[in-house]
């Protein structure tokens, strides 16, 4: 069992011990992370990748299977087969993996493989991801104790080529400042340079550096402040320094992430 693993799906999630549940043909091999379409799914450990895509049936089924360097095995299965944010059907699997991410590429921990939805048979059900634990000899085990285990990421990191990153929160609400930093309850999270967008609803802590733009927006247009005249309650948009992000930044504890810019809006 690898030491430290990253949640495989970031953002906010139900899951219950339902391995072994009977189901039509068998038994229940995995365990059900119930989500959202298109919120990204991460590499639990490092490891390398296989995406198999069956077409079989009326609809493909879009899987990927991590390899993770510990020597167990991860299936990460009903990957996002819609364009839209709808159950339209119209992506086949071009929209299941991370954008660039190859056959046997290798991977981080907590780094962008896919995009959880609802392909092959869980066609029209919630968008959920079905994780499944293998051992080194192919034998499936109960992945409950390991997604408890699991640490909860505010964000993917994105493939190495990709550079630096800028997070931004967009419809957060202030639930706290001090002179030096500000405390947000989040919403949605939008990650440069691809774009990713995603909800995922927590409590962080900014640094706030004495050179952060801080900007209130009124009836008359934006004026300059300071993070002090942040209100407990009115809604903010944070953006981050674009930096290269750590594991533990990826957990987003209290302070260890800057804020660059900071939008006060009432
Ligand atoms: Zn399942």
């Amino acid at each position: 069992m690898p030491n430290v693993t990253a949640f495989p799906v970031v953002g906010n999630v139900t899951y219950t011990n339902d391995w072994h549940d009977p189901r039509p043909g068998g038994w229940h091999e995995g365990n059900d992370v119930m989500s959202v379409r298109h919120q990204p799914a991460v590499a639990f450990e490092p490891g390398w990748v296989e995406k198999w895509s069956h077409p079989g049936g009326a609809l493909p089924s879009c899987m990927l299977v991590l390899h993770g360097k510990s020597g167990m095995v991860y299936w990460y299965i009903h990957l996002n087969n819609d364009r839209g944010l709808d159950n339209d059907n119209k992506a086949g699997c071009r929209k299941a993996y991370a954008p660039g991410l190859d056959y046997h590429d290798h991977v981080s921990r907590g780094q962008l493989v896919g995009f959880v939805g609802d392909s092959g048979d869980a066609n029209g059900i919630q968008p959920h991801l079905h994780f499944e634990v293998h051992k080194a000899n192919g034998t499936p085990i109960n992945p409950f104790k390991y997604l408890n285990d699991a640490k909860h990421l505010l964000f993917p990191r994105l493939r190495p080529g990709l550079g630096d990153i800028t997070v931004t929160l967009k419809g957060a609400e202030v639930v706290g400042k001090t002179s030096s930093t500000i405390t947000v309850r989040t919403k949605r999270v939008v990650v440069a340079p691809l774009g990713l967008s995603f909800i995922n609803r927590r409590t962080v802590t900014f640094t706030v550096p004495v050179d952060a733009e801080i900007e209130r927006k009124g009836a008359s247009g934006s004026s300059s402040t300071d993070v002090s005249s942040a209100q407990v309650g009115e809604r903010t948009r944070v953006t981050t320094i674009t930096f290269a992000p750590t594991w533990t930044q990826q957990k987003a504890p209290a302070e260890s992430l800057t804020a660059a810019k900071i939008l006060l809006l009432g």
